[in-house]
């Protein structure tokens, strides 16, 4: 038992640590005394077998690893929490392995201070300090009897399965990561036949439009953007000077929201068949699937690159197009490139053979770091005080950077409109953002991971369509601007775009329909959106 607590007092100090960290600059909440507690628990638990090995330098290994992986785990955590005021949960694994490295240096500017690196500190000296006056003779004289080690064997079994029953095994974050790790690895691995699968299984494809015109469509997807930071959708601020100009030719939808609050969650949704109501549907077919089989020849043109081409789950979806560019592939040394790059290719596109043209334009957008978005001559705001409650220089700051890169953005899209309409041909381009972000709008916070007191601005997203003459004359769209729509259903409302029916595209879910009807918006697959945020 001596030895035992000897053990415990180690991982108590790092528990304590965390504790203090959070009752200094956290609110205590259940959820943090939940953590303790399965702090306390997971420490018994990994002190168990020290009790069970005879062999002392086995033993110690054994410590070495577990106490150094629980402390790194706990210091996680607790930054975590602190940062993003919610635990650590399977969607931040998610975002986290679709990120690449030049995005997690990105990340770490933007949200370390102070605190959190004396934290690191702090942790870091503990867990050295411990290490090296570790005392050989606490790993020896464990071999106890057969039936001591058996009745350890039987309470840390008992301990498990308590940590599965009771919950609090959410709050443990190595279960979660390598639970999310395998799920993450299992989805990947089934979203990449949309990479070499190009045309699925859709039951009945067909096109009833009867065009001899040239076909140009153009999907802009955005990053990041809340509709509330653009001046067409009432933005205090004129962020979309040039769409403003051509407004009256816009169709801008104003009650659009999106089902996740990260890329990678709101994009398998937007782009596949899959919807809250059908989840597991994100592997049964993709929109592009879909235009190749209706003879598009498309385009998937992205300046997002995630670790290595094949690991990202939406570059699998883009690389089932007939030609895919992933123009970010530099070194990750070099700063990201400018959205507008998505616009020199997208010129480079509309002059190649081809009669019926369907791109993707996969943009950086308003992506934190919001200041590396856009190029000199767009730092707008900068040195004016935005309207916040906010009133301190960080919060300024973040705004004026943000509400530049929306302004670029406005100039890409404007750019891209100006490109289509050029070509004369039957055409559209439509714009949405995968998700929104708050930008200290309601809370003290920028970002979009943020789980609790979570706000309308992390789902609330922009969606405009522009259309041409030509476009209008062959296909009348129903305007729903003030329909309640989630994008979740976008595949079916691309699919309504263009006309392409198959047994699987239902018009009832496009918002361009006549027949598109309401329904319920379930965000993160468990929350009723109009409900929570009404
Ligand atoms: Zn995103």
């Amino acid at each position: 038992m001596k030895i035992f607590g000897k053990f415990f007092l180690k991982y108590l100090v790092v528990i304590i640590l965390a504790f203090l960290f959070d009752l200094f600059f956290n609110k205590i909440t259940d959820a943090v005394i939940s953590n303790v507690i399965e702090n306390f628990l997971f420490a018994i638990a990994l002190i168990c077998p020290h009790l069970i090995i005879s062999n002392p330098r086995l033993s110690q290994f054994v410590f070495i690893i577990f106490y150094t992986l629980f402390s790194i785990s706990i210091c996680i955590e607790t930054i975590y929490y602190f940062l993003f005021k919610t635990v650590f949960s399977s969607s931040a694994i998610f975002v986290f392995l679709d990120t690449n490295l030049e995005e997690a240096k990105e990340f770490l500017g933007f949200y370390f201070n102070t605190q959190i690196i004396l934290f690191i500190a702090i942790i870091f000296v503990t867990i050295i300090i411990t290490l090296i006056k570790l005392k050989k003779e606490n790993f020896l004289s464990l071999g106890k009897s057969k039936w001591f080690k058996i009745n350890i064997l039987i309470f840390s079994i008992t301990l498990l399965v308590f940590f599965k029953l009771s919950q609090l095994i959410i709050y443990n974050l190595p279960y979660m990561a390598a639970r999310a790790s395998i799920g993450y690895y299992i989805e990947s691995k089934k979203l990449a036949n949309y990479a070499t699968d190009k045309y699925g299984n859709f039951n009945n494809v067909s096109r009833t439009f009867n065009i001899k015109n040239k076909e140009v469509y153009v999907i802009i997807i955005g990053e990041s953007t809340s509709r509330s930071h653009l001046g067409i959708y009432d933005y205090c601020r004129n962020t979309t000077p040039l769409l403003h100009n051509i407004k009256n030719e816009l169709l801008i939808y104003n009650k659009v929201i999106s089902p996740e609050t990260y890329t990678v969650g709101s994009l398998t949704k937007a782009l596949t068949l899959g919807n809250y109501e059908n989840p597991d549907a994100k592997f049964e077919g993709s929109i592009i699937q879909l235009l190749n089989q209706a003879k598009f020849k498309t385009y998937w043109v992205s300046v997002q690159q995630p670790t290595g081409k094949n690991d990202s789950q939406i570059t699998n979806i883009g690389l089932g197009a007939n030609n895919s560019f992933f123009l970010n592939i530099k070194n990750a040394n070099e700063k990201t490139i400018y959205d507008e790059v998505l616009v020199d290719k997208l010129n480079k596109i509309l002059l190649e053979d081809g009669d019926k043209k369907f791109i993707f334009l996969h943009t950086l957008g308003t992506h934190f770091n919001y200041a590396y978005r856009y190029p000199q001559k767009f730092k707008f705001f900068d040195n004016q005080i935005p309207k916040t409650k906010f009133k301190n220089q960080l919060a300024y700051n973040a705004i004026n950077n943000y509400d530049n890169a929306v302004r670029y953005t406005d100039f890409v899209i404007n750019n891209v409109i100006e490109s289509v309409r050029k070509t004369k041909a039957n055409s559209f381009v439509v714009y949405f953002s995968d998700h929104g972000e708050e930008v200290y709008d309601e809370i003290e916070f920028s970002g979009h991971f943020r789980n609790e007191d979570r706000t309308r601005n992390v789902y609330e997203i922009p969606l405009i369509l522009w259309q041409s003459e030509s476009y209008k004359k062959t296909k009348t769209i129903y305007p729903n601007l003030d329909s309640k729509y989630m994008i979740d259903d976008l595949f079916h409302s691309i699919a309504d775009l263009i006309d392409v029916k198959a047994d699987e595209v239902d018009s009832t879910r496009s918002i361009f329909s006549k027949y598109f009807k309401e329904r319920k918006r379930i965000v993160k697959d468990t929350v009723d959106y109009d409900s929570y945020f009404k």
